[in-house]
């Protein structure tokens, strides 16, 4: 089918929430993605930090083929090997405690609210100013943002958003606080890195009033940042954390992951999803957990990461770099959406933007040290053009 006519069945028949770029890919593989007329892409944004490890991994796509011509689903009213192999690989490469699993990042969040909610027997969740935790009801009520929730009111009650600092963090916290939820690095409103002294005094007004310290790691998490979970780097450490995106590599699973505290919240009917933590999608998973857990990979981010962050720096229009690892961010002083069209469109880059003035890259973390100056090199030249 020629790209006119899915253009043509979206306007016709596809409920009209998305605004999408007019290119069809058929293909890809590694940092790189085929249009239908064969034209070759260089990926620098992974479909939103999910192909962390490039198209198609190998490894992955043997576990899948192998997986789906034994078994694909049987609900989970029964055992599968994956799901709980892959729980404790979660659980003991992070927070030591228990793992929920679900289908997307949304739905993580939505089970550490219900789990916050239910060990406080209520209360309120504080979260901060230009967070985004998703788009089902709760986590749209974490996410305030007026365009987004405006048209969906009324909401759900008992959130509370406010300004990414510390003191005010800290006097929003009180004892009928169920949670504090956050990004450490906010991704969607343009990946602004939040500071070690915001994080510490989160845990802080958690711990003085006994909510939970929940980080929503779905974008931050699976080594984007350069380490296997970014509150790694940071040495704070949460009661829970949500995972999603790159967590499949490249399927849809979601996962709420708990230290000791939250361990024991849930019991059998508090929540639950059909789909969730299938053998396919669990298999898919793990092997990309054992691929992304991994020293030299996660060094191998950092130094790429270093080295994108300053020849960025170096780039006519931008005027400021944010992020960690290969999670990055230019704000320009031109307009980002049209640049991204054109790097798109006329160089063959993908990437995106997050805002009028602010670019974001997201490069698989496999990526080539020749295709990573590659890729600076056409933004570069869309940036002249
Ligand atoms: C993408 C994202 C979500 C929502 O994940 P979905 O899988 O789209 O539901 C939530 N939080 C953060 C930080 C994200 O980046």
């Amino acid at each position: 089918m020629s790209l006119a006519e899915l253009q043509r069945i979206e306007s016709e028949r596809v409920i009209g929430s998305y605004a999408r770029m007019p290119v069809e890919f058929v293909r890809g593989e590694g940092a790189l993605l085929w249009d239908d007329e064969g034209n070759e892409y260089l990926d620098f944004l992974c479909g939103i930090s999910v192909t962390s490890l490039g198209h198609c991994h190998p490894e992955i796509v043997a576990a899948v083929r192998e997986q789906a011509g034994r078994l694909m689903h049987t609900s989970n009213l029964f055992y599968t090997e994956p799901a709980m192999r892959l729980a404790e690989r979660l659980s003991s490469s992070s927070l030591g405690g228990k793992v929920f699993f679900c289908n997307s990042g949304t739905e993580a969040n939505e089970a550490a609210l219900k789990l916050a909610r239910k060990a406080r027997r209520g209360g309120k969740v504080v979260v901060l100013e230009g967070a985004f935790h998703g788009r089902t009801y709760g986590s749209l009520s974490a996410t305030p943002q007026e365009a987004k929730q405006a048209p969906f009111a009324p909401l759900v009650p008992g959130f509370h958003a406010v300004a990414a600092e510390p003191a005010a963090l800290h006097g929003a916290v009180d004892g009928d606080t169920a949670a504090v939820l956050l990004e450490p690095i906010q991704g969607e409103s343009g990946v602004h890195v939040l500071s070690d002294q915001l994080l510490g005094a989160a845990r802080a007004a958690c711990d003085e009033h006994g909510a939970a310290l929940i980080f929503d790691e779905i974008q931050t998490g699976m080594g984007r940042t350069g380490t296997l979970w970014a509150y790694q780097r940071s040495g704070v450490v949460p009661d829970a954390m949500t995972v999603a995106k790159a967590l499949g590599g490249g399927v849809p699973i979601g996962a709420l992951i708990t230290g000791a505290r939250l361990a024991d919240v849930f019991a059998p009917g508090d929540h639950g999803s059909t789909f969730a933590g299938g053998p396919l999608v669990a298999t898919a998973a793990l092997r990309a957990l054992e691929l992304t857990d991994d020293p030299a990979l996660l060094a191998r981010v950092q130094e790429l990461g270093a080295e994108l962050s300053e020849s960025l720096a170096s780039l006519p229009h931008v005027l400021e770099v944010r992020g960690r690892g290969l999670m990055l961010a230019c704000r320009l002083d031109v307009p980002a959406p049209a640049l991204a069209r054109r790097a798109l469109l006329e160089q063959r880059l993908v990437l995106n933007a997050t805002g009028p003035d602010t670019l974001r890259l997201l490069p698989p973390l496999t990526i080539g040290s020749e295709q990573l100056r590659d890729g600076v090199q056409r933004l570069a030249a869309a940036l002249a053009g």
